[in-house]
C-alpha cells in the first residue's frame, strides 16, 4: 500500500525498533509509548482497520500478539497488560493500516482504566436486543 508507515516499516524501507519478525507478522516498539515496552503488532498484509481485516490474518495475529505480550511482561517486569485495538477516527485509529496495541501496566503507574456508566436493567435490555438484531442477520 504506497504511502503506508506501517507497509514501509514491515518492507524494511523505514527503522524501527523491532521485537519480533516472522512471515506474517511483525511487532515493534510504539515511537511514543504509553508505557515502557508498548508495541505494535502489524500484519505484514496490508488491512486499513480491524474491521476490513481477513478472518485467517486476525487468527495469526492474535496468536502473535498474545506471544509477544507475554514475553514483554516477562522482559519489563511488568504486572499485567492492555492489549488494544483503535477502529476508526472516533475511537483514536491514526495509522489506518490495522495494528494492536501492547501496553505493559505497573502496579500503581499513574494510567486510568475506563470507568463504567451507570445505566438502567432496561437500557442494558434495549441495547442488547439492538445489538442481537444486527448479529442475527450478519451472521
Ligand atoms: P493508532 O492511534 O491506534 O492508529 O496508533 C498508531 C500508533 O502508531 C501511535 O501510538 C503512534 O505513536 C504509533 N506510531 C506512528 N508512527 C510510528 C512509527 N514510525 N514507529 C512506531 N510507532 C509509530
Ligand atoms: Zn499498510
Amino acid at each position: 500500500m504506497e504511502g503506508c508507515i506501517f507497509c514501509r516499516i514491515a518492507k524494511g524501507e523505514m527503522p524501527c525498533n523491532k521485537i519480533y519478525e516472522d512471515d506474517d507478522v511483525i511487532a515493534f516498539l510504539d515511537i511514543n509509548p504509553i508505557n515502557e515496552g508498548h508495541t505494535l503488532v502489524v500484519p505484514k498484509k496490508h488491512f486499513d482497520k480491524f474491521s476490513e481485516t481477513d478472518d485467517q490474518e486476525l487468527e495469526i495475529l492474535i496468536k502473535a500478539v498474545k506471544k509477544i505480550a507475554n514475553a514483554i511482561k516477562v522482559a519489563m517486569n511488568a504486572d499485567g497488560y492492555n492489549i488494544g485495538v483503535n477502529n476508526e477516527r472516533v475511537a483514536g485509529q491514526l495509522v489506518y493500516h490495522v495494528h494492536f496495541h501492547i501496553i505493559p501496566r505497573f502496579d500503581g503507574d499513574a494510567l486510568e482504566n475506563w470507568k463504567g456508566k451507570n445505566v438502567s436493567s432496561n437500557e442494558l435490555k434495549q441495547t442488547c436486543e439492538e445489538i442481537k438484531k444486527v448479529i442475527s442477520f450478519s451472521y
